[in-house]
This record gives C-alpha cells, structure tokens and sequence, in this order.
C-alpha cells in the first residue's frame, strides 16, 4: 500500500517535471540545433524503451489473460443461472460504457487543437483498411502462431476464447495447461509490475518529448481528455448503475452509493479492484445486505472481468489518439472498439495501469500508433484511480441486482446502513 502510493507520487513528479522540463525547453532554454539531441535523442530514447516495454506485454497478456478468464468462467457454468445473468450484466454495461465513452467523445473531439501527425512515424490514413466483412472473415486465423508474432488483437482473442472454452470442456485432462496459464498469468501481471517502477522515467521522458515539442498547445487537448474521461465515468454511474438500481431492482440508488463509500475510497486510492476486493465483498454484504452466496461470487469475477471505468477510459483514448493524429476512424472500426475494449475488460487485470497496456491491444486492432499512449500516460495514474471506482462499483451494483433477483438480499440491511449516519 505504502509502496503504491508513493509510485503513484512518483508518477505525478514525473508527469509534473517533463511537463515543466519541456515547457521550459519548447520556451526558452533549447539553443536551436541541440533540440533535435534532447527531443528526438534523450526523450524519445527512453520513451521509447517505456512504450517498447509495455508493447512487448501485450500479446502474451491478452492471451494468458483471456484464457485464464473463460476457464474460471466453467465454475460459472456450473452455478448456471447466476452465472448467466451475471456475465450477460457485466459484458452489457461494459458495451454500453463505451458506446457511451465513444459517443461522448466524437461529439467532445477532446484531441482537436492538437496535431501530431507530422511527429508520427505513422502514416496517417484510415484507421481500419479493411471491409468490416474482411475484418470478420480474418478474425479466425489461418496460422495462430503468425496471428501471435503479428500481434494480431482479433485473432489472437479468437484463439484465447476457443482454447479456454475447450480446455473447460476437456475437464481434468486440460489442468495441467490451466495451472501452466494461471502460472504464466502471475508471471506477467509481475512483469507489468516490475515496469510500473519505471514509469516515472518514461512519463517523464514522454510528457518532456510533447510539451517541448508542442509547447502549451499540447496542454488543452489534454485537459479535455481527462475531463471526457472523468465526465463519462460519472454519466455512466448516473445513467447506468443508478437507472439499472431503480429500474431493475426498484431500489433507491443514492442509498447505494452512501453504502459503499468505504469500498469506493479505498479503490480510488489504490487504483486495484484486486487490492480492493476484501473490502468490497464486506461492505456490499454487510452495508448493502447482500448474501455472501451470492457476492463471494459474482465480486471476484466482477474484479477479474467486468471493466467499465477501463473500458470508458479506453474508448475516450481511442478518439483522442486517432484526433491527435489526424486518423479518420470509419464507423465500422466503432464496432470494432466496442468488441475489443469489451474483450480487453475481461483481459484487464485489476491491479494499477493494466487498462493502459490493454487499451495498445485496442488501438492495434483498428490500426492506430500505440504511441499515442505516450499522450496519455501521464496523466493516467489519476484516471486509473477514477476509473478503478467505477470498476468495483460496476461489481457492486450487478451483485445486488443479482442477489435480489435471488431472493439473497436483505433490504433492511440496504436501508439501515444510512440510518446510522
Ligand atoms: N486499475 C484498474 C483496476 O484495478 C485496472 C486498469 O484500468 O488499469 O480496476
């Protein structure tokens, strides 16, 4: 806990000194001929180590992710009902947090005013060449080896979901190769982990790279990212979760955010729906009356596989790098987006930045620079804390609506929390 926050310190005096760091030079102290040293030598170097590193994740995090996901899904089938109405909930909200993040931000353009085309090594073009017919015929691959080395997002999912669903189907036989999984899991969630302490090097590097390459100009664009992001999080809690507490389970929906305030601060300050769990399943059993039948498991599967805060996030992203760098997104690469970001809040672990290496799993697939992360990423540690509150209470809302479909919630419970305060 200790050693998370002061990372996420360290984060924000990284973000704040290359903030300042290129300010400066973009201003003042670049004596002309020596910038090309600093921006395109020093920043970009270890920049681009940052984003190599987190690129490098991605394929065998997707995959291991995902596969891990879908077998912990076959204790689901077994629990049956539950299990269907708590998955169907969770892969709804979560398409509908980013149409919602997409819709808002196509209307917002939180990237305009800002163009870094011309700093890409990408050329700029329509995010997704190909027919949405194509896209589809392609997502089932002819080699899965290639579709890996390719880091071919789609095809990749394809191949994770098939071989999770058959390895619950083939039962014991396929144990060895689930504990190999959950074992590699572990291993990759250590290395993202491990990279996370050089993120204030990297941010650092990166937001010194923009700012002294753009100056001021880059600071707006960035502003209205965040606030997208941070307002969408919010209409997503009003609209979604309140209207699905009243209409769905006719309950009062301001007494539900009363009563799990406590898990909500502690997701916001750790930014991990994992770390957070404890507390989570305590306080919707015991503030918000749900049975631990139900909540033992339907919040440790919402912590593992239901997203919405990231998915937002990721949708907000997706608009902001194609603006950013002048790429017309078609409609179909839309859909796209909401089937990958949807895929990717399964494969989004819940511990701190993890919804940031996904989202390059979403950005690949309809084409765009994943180092357009570069932008975001400073400002990010905030965001992820923002979002992770979004993450659990997305859980929180779905169990309580399960539990009383179930006959396994306490109303009086529900109501007396409040009455104590
Ligand atoms: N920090 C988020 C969570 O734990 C995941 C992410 O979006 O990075 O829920």
């Amino acid at each position: 806990m200790q050693q998370k926050k002061s990372l996420t310190w360290r984060i924000l005096t990284g973000l704040t000194l290359g903030a300042i760091t290129g300010l400066a030079m973009s201003y003042f102290l670049i004596p002309a001929g020596t910038a090309n040293l600093w921006i395109s030598g020093l920043f970009d170097l270890v920049g681009g180590l940052f984003i190599n590193s987190i690129r490098m994740l991605v394929v065998p995090l997707v995959f291991v992710s995902l596969f891990c996901g879908v077998t912990s899904l076959g204790d689901i089938a077994r629990v049956g009902r539950i299990g269907g109405k708590t998955l169907a909930f969770y892969l709804i909200t979560t398409a509908i947090a980013i149409s919602l993040a997409l819709a808002v931000s196509v209307l917002v353009k939180p990237g305009q005013g800002l163009n870094l085309a011309e700093l890409s090594k990408h050329e700029p073009s329509m995010a997704s060449r190909q027919s949405m017919f194509k896209t589809l015929q392609n997502i089932i691959p002819s080699n899965p080896v290639a579709a890996m080395a390719e880091g071919n997002m789609l095809q990749i999912i394809f191949v994770a979901l098939l071989s999770g669903v058959s390895a619950t189907l083939v039962g014991a036989r396929a144990r060895p190769v689930i504990d190999f999984c959950e074992s590699a899991n572990a291993i990759v969630m250590n290395m993202v982990m491990l990279l996370m302490q050089l993120a204030p090097y990297g941010v650092f590097a990166l937001i010194a790279k923009t700012f002294a390459a753009v100056g001021f100009d880059a600071m707006l664009p960035l502003l209205k990212y965040v606030l997208t992001v941070l307002v969408v999080l919010l209409l997503h809690m009003c609209l979604t979760y309140m209207g699905a507490l009243k209409l769905l389970g006719g309950l009062h929906p301001f007494r539900f955010f009363k009563n799990f305030l406590p898990a909500m601060s502690v997701g916001f300050s750790t930014a991990s729906s994992n770390g957070t769990l404890p507390i989570s399943i305590e306080t919707v059993e015991t503030r918000c009356g749900v049975a631990n039948s139900v909540a033992a498991f339907t919040m440790p599967l919402g912590a593992t596989i239901n997203m919405d805060g990231t998915a937002i996030m990721q949708g907000v992203a997706v608009v902001f790098i194609a603006q950013v760098y002048g790429i017309a997104l078609p409609l179909d690469s839309f859909l796209i987006v909401i089937l990958t970001a949807t895929m990717a809040s399964i494969g989004t672990a819940g511990v701190p930045g993890v919804g940031l290496i996904t989202l390059s799993m979403v950005l690949e697939s309809v084409n765009l620079p994943v180092e357009g992360i570069a932008l975001i990423i400073g400002v990010d540690r905030l965001l992820d804390m923002t979002r992770t509150v979004v993450n659990i209470t997305g859980d929180a809302v779905c169990t309580i609506l399960i539990a009383k479909s179930e006959g396994k919630f306490d109303a009086a419970i529900y109501d007396a929390a409040n009455a104590e305060e």
